[in-house]
Parts: structure tokens; C-alpha cells; sequence
């Protein structure tokens, strides 16, 4: 068994442990002495460079990602976002004349945002040890003992970013999420939809790579995520265009279709001694209001910040680096945990005057630009410590 040291050692290659190792290379006078630990986890599916997500990314996560030179060259903008509810009155319109803002966020595909975090990592001087998964086998008070395979690794700091969530908070939603990809008789570039079912949440996005179509992510009951998914085309599109209406025309359906489960699992604690958990690792999402990237990569850039300058003196304890970062995340993480559990679980009560309320919320929302701004502020932007 082969044992090499590092100063951190980052165990996740998805986009938050990429972006974190891009950061922290700024900031690091050698590199080298950061690594990025690539693994699958156990029976992944799919690899990353073949993962069908696509992503709607804030004003912040573009601009944090342009500064890095890994934006993909194919992105759709979303100048207006429409959300309403199926079966009932109100609807709420965010629209980016609003904030005085040319968009209100981007959409890009996950397979795409990993390639070019991927080439980026490459040229960074980082080192990236690639191999099974990886797990931390021993922590005492000078550092951390990470197990790859048949090597070992010894680090100061160990960053998870794995994206395994947790089990100290965990909610089961009886919900899968069916994504597709489907062309609008009646399409409308820019616009993404949020309409809420008794079902669950479904959402259509703009399309990064093919200008009239949509990406759609669908939530349902398991049982019916696995109907939607194995309808034929013709069948899919037909229970879709049901669904969401008639504000697109009909819709066809394009590609095929995956399915991915979904859970709340969070961490309480980012830091646990020389250990921090960031992005999917600390806390995974419902994806409705596709919020779970745009945290994890906040989580990274503060994390980012608060190492920096202990980078510079790595002997030395880096535990008010930790706690600092651990203070600093923590509003954000709950708000946006919070608002993201609440969403899909409220909508979906099947309860008469629980729907009538949100319709009124939404209803309210329209009205008053005074209460839709702070939410769709953080929706938008999130909050940085
Ligand atoms: C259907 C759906 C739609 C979504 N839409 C949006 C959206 O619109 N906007 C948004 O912001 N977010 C969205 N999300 C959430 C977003 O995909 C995640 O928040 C994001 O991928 C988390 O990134 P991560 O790097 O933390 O984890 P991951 O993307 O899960 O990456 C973790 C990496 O670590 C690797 N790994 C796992 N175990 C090990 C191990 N033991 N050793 C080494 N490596 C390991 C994995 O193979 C993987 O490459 C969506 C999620 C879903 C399911």
C-alpha cells in the first residue's frame, strides 16, 4: 500500500469537490499539495460525462463558474420564471426586468458543466488521484487517513463532496423525478415553468443545447414515475401536455427518459474536527426551484475563502478556519433546506383549503413585488455570509 500526504484532500469529483479544488489552487502556493480524490460511488449510474441532468444555475453560480473559465459554451437563459398551480387559480411571474437583471439564471447540462470542470482541474496543478471510492479510515488530532484502494492518504484537512448526503436529517418524499426532453408547438425561449401537482412539482426549462425544446423534470409517486418513464413517446407526450397544460401547445416528447429518486438528507454539522462535508455531501435537495447546485457551490467558494489563508500555513490548526466557515454557511443551508422542503411537500396535501392557501400565496405574490423580491432574491442569488 502506497501513503502520500497532502494539505487537503477533496473526495468527490462532481461540480462542487471540481470547484472547490479550482479555488483552492488560487489560493495555495503549491497546488500539488491539494488533492482531488475521483471515485465513483458504488454502483453509480450514470457516469458523470453521461448524466442526463440539466441544470438551472443562478446569476452567482455563473458568474462564480465564469471566473473559473468552466461556464459550458452551450447554456439557455431564463428571463422569465411562471409559477402556478395545477387544478386551481394563481400564479406568480418572476420576470428579470424586475431585478433589472438581462436573466434571471441559465440552464446548462450536467454532463457539459463536467467536462469543463474536468479540462479546468487538468491544468490546474492539483493532483488528481483516480480509483475506486474512497472513504476516510482514521481521524486524529494532527490529520486524516483516507483509504483508496490499495492506497492511503494522509491530509490535514479532508473535504467530502461525494455527494452522499446524510443521515442526521432525512424526509423521504414518495417522490421520484422523471426528466425528458420535449419540443413545444407553441415554444417560448427564455421561459421556465414551475407548475405545482397534486402529484408533485413539475418543472420545464429551457433546453441548453436545442433552442425549441424544453427540458422537463417531473415528479410523481415512484409507481408513476416508472408508468411515465415506460410510456411510449406518443403516450408520454400526451400525459404531459395533460399535466402542464396548454400554455406551450402540444408537446412531443424527444429523448429518453431517466428517473432519479429523491430525499432530503442533510448534515447538522458541516464540520466534524479536521473533516467538512460541502454541496450534496452536506445536504441533498428536492430539486424543485433547482436550488442544490447553486448551494453546494456556495458552500465550495466560502469554504474556498475561509482556507485561504490558512493555506499559506498549513502547520497550523485549522480549526477557526472550519468554524468560521461553519458559521458562516449555516443560514443559508436551513433557508434554503427549509424552502425547498416546504415547496413540494405543501403543494402536493391534496387538502381543498391547503390548495386554495397557495393558490392565494401565489395569487399574493403576483400582486406584491415588495414580498415576491425577497424570495425570489434568494432563490436567485442565495445568501452569502
Ligand atoms: C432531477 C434533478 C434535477 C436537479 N436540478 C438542479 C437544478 O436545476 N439546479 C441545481 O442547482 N441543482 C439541481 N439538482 C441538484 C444537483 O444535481 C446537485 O446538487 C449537484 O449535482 C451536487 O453536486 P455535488 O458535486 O455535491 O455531488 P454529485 O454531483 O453527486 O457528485 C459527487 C461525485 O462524487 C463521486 N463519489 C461518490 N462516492 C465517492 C467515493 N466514495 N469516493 C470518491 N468519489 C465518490 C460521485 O461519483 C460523483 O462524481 C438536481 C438534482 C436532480 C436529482
Amino acid at each position: 500500500m502506497t501513503t502520500s500526504a497532502f494539505d487537503i484532500a477533496i473526495l468527490g469529483a462532481g461540480p462542487v469537490g471540481r470547484v472547490l479544488a479550482l479555488m483552492l489552487a488560487r489560493e495555495a502556493p503549491d497546488p500539488a499539495r491539494i488533492a482531488l480524490v475521483q471515485g465513483a460511488a458504488p454502483g453509480a449510474v450514470p457516469p458523470a460525462a453521461a448524466d442526463p441532468r440539466v441544470l438551472a444555475m443562478n446569476q452567482g453560480s455563473r458568474v462564480l463558474l465564469e471566473s473559473l473559465h468552466a461556464w459550458p459554451e452551450r447554456s439557455a437563459d431564463i428571463r422569465h420564471i411562471h409559477v402556478s398551480q395545477r387544478g386551481r387559480l394563481g400564479r406568480t411571474l418572476i420576470q428579470a426586468a424586475d431585478f433589472g437583471v438581462p436573466q434571471l439564471g441559465s440552464v446548462v447540462p450536467y454532463a457539459g458543466l463536467h467536462a469543463h470542470l474536468e479540462a479546468r482541474v487538468a491544468a490546474s496543478g492539483v493532483t488528481v488521484l483516480s480509483g475506486p471510492p474512497a472513504r476516510i479510515d482514521v481521524q486524529d488530532a494532527d490529520g486524516i487517513e483516507i483509504v483508496q484502494g490499495d492506497s492511503r492518504l494522509r491530509c490535514r484537512v479532508a473535504v467530502q463532496s461525494d455527494g452522499a448526503g446524510a443521515p442526521d436529517v432525512r424526509r423521504e418524499y414518495g417522490q421520484h423525478a422523471v426528466l425528458a426532453t420535449v419540443r413545444a408547438a407553441l415554444p417560448r425561449p427564455g421561459w421556465a415553468w414551475e407548475r405545482f401537482t397534486p402529484e408533485g412539482p413539475l418543472a420545464l426549462l429551457p433546453h441548453p443545447q436545442q433552442a425549441d425544446a424544453c427540458s422537463v423534470v417531473w415528479c410523481s409517486a415512484p409507481a408513476r414515475a416508472a408508468e411515465l418513464a415506460g410510456l411510449d413517446d406518443a403516450a408520454f407526450s400526451r400525459a404531459l401536455t395533460e399535466a402542464f397544460g396548454d400554455r406551450l401547445g402540444r408537446l412531443h416528447a424527444l429523448a429518453p427518459r431517466h428517473v432519479f429518486p429523491l430525499a432530503l438528507s442533510a448534515r447538522r454539522a458541516q464540520v466534524q474536527g479536521r473533516t467538512v462535508a460541502i454541496g450534496n455531501a452536506a445536504q441533498t435537495l428536492h430539486p424543485v426551484a433547482g436550488q442544490g447546485l447553486n448551494l453546494g457551490l456556495r458552500d465550495a467558494a466560502r469554504l474556498a475563502q475561509a482556507l485561504a489563508p490558512w493555506l499559506l500555513a498549513p502547520q497550523a490548526s485549522p480549526a477557526p478556519a472550519l468554524d468560521e466557515f461553519a458559521g458562516a454557511r449555516q443560514f443559508d443551508r436551513y433557508l434554503t433546506a427549509g424552502i425547498t422542503d416546504l415547496m413540494p411537500r405543501v403543494f402536493a396535501t391534496r387538502l381543498a383549503p391547503v390548495e386554495h392557501a397557495c393558490g392565494l400565496a401565489l395569487l399574493a405574490l403576483d400582486l406584491s413585488a415588495g414580498l415576491r423580491a425577497p424570495l425570489a432574491r434568494h432563490l436567485l442569488q442565495g445568501f452569502r455570509a
